[in-house]
């Protein structure tokens, strides 16, 4: 199979009841780890390149590094993103160079910029044979050039999505709902703590999420910030010489709900980042003496296929649906 857009895995997902994990990736163990569990679980997937990866990687690198992960798993359909475009010429650049998919971040413009710039894009992916997600509303938090403090993030207004979709043509949207960018996202005073000492985060704008699907039915709704931040992983990297007090995610069952409705692409980067920098961290710490870099970038590597391969079957649901 080649890489494909994402027209065909949304339908499906949003049929069945599922939706398809947007894991970023920056280097090939990351594009490793994600596709063997998609490939070994029979799971579509969506690898997403951001601005920072591009610059960090190369674009030539990450599209080939994708290139080879679609040779090596000729089973399941494989889509390459781009993740917060927020020029027409990034996206196009993206365009002609082998994506399949582009997203144009325009939330933080007024209405009428954002259906502008999204329309110019759409007309230009169209024509090439590839899909555009856009977004309306904003999210708190950092993802590496995206950053919205809190108190500055909005909830979508449902009443602005129709005449948005229909004037803009975009393929899917991104809403805000309560989900955040990073490791922390959400301050303590927003949380309550449970009996371990753990925060737990204000639920999800489920109401608003469905005030969405009923203005528009049978449309692909996309979930950014979606990491869960597992307390294993922070655990780790406190255990090991971190410092990263009251890291807090999304609670996966939220995740787990909105990909059962119109939710088909939930994204999920800092999840990827703290399984490696936690099992780096417990390999250096049990390893001292050890120097070469496949020893700690092997079970790096493996940590992000095990939690990719969770996130697969116990909160995207996209287990054999390739
Ligand atoms: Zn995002």
């Amino acid at each position: 199979m080649a890489l494909v857009t994402t027209t065909e895995m949304f339908k499906k997902a949003y049929d069945g009841g599922y939706a398809v994990g947007a894991f970023n990736v920056n280097n090939m163990e990351i594009v490793q780890g994600i596709t063997e569990a998609a490939g070994e679980l029979k799971s579509p997937v969506i690898l997403q390149v951001s601005k920072g990866a591009r610059a960090y990687a190369n674009h030539t690198y990450l599209v080939k590094l994708v290139e080879a992960a679609v040779i090596e798993n000729p089973e399941i359909p494989i889509a390459l993103h781009l993740d917060h475009g927020d020029t027409f010429e990034l996206c196009k650049s993206c365009i002609d160079g082998g994506f399949t998919s582009v997203m144009i971040d325009a939330s933080s413009k007024s209405f009428e910029e954002n259906i502008a710039l999204t329309k110019q894009v759409v007309e230009y992916a169209h024509d090439h044979g590839v899909v555009v997600e856009a977004e309306l509303g904003t999210l708190a938090g950092i993802e590496d050039e995206v950053v919205v403090e809190a108190g500055h993030e909005s909830y979508t207004r449902p009443e602005e999505v129709e005449e948005f979709v229909s004037r803009t043509g975009c393929d899917s949207l991104a809403i805000a709902i309560g989900t955040s960018h990073g490791a922390y996202k959400f301050t303590a005073a927003q949380c309550t703590r449970n009996a371990d000492g753990i925060l737990v985060p204000p639920p999800l704008r489920f109401d608003v999420l469905e005030e969405c699907i009923k203005r528009l039915p049978g449309f692909p709704i996309v979930l950014h910030g979606s990491s869960s931040v597992p307390q294993e992983f922070v655990k780790m990297v406190n255990q090991y010489g971190g410092n990263m007090p009251d890291a807090v995610g999304i609670p996966e069952e939220q995740l787990r709900k909105a990909a059962t409705l119109a939710v088909c692409k939930i994204n999920i980067d800092s999840d990827i980042r703290l399984a490696m920098t936690g099992n780096i961290r417990k390999y250096f710490a049990e390893h001292p003496d050890h120097f070469d870099p496949r020893q700690y970038l092997k079970p790096a590597r493996q940590a992000v296929k095990d939690m990719v391969a969770h996130k697969i079957k116990y909160v995207l649901g996209s287990d054999g649906k390739a």
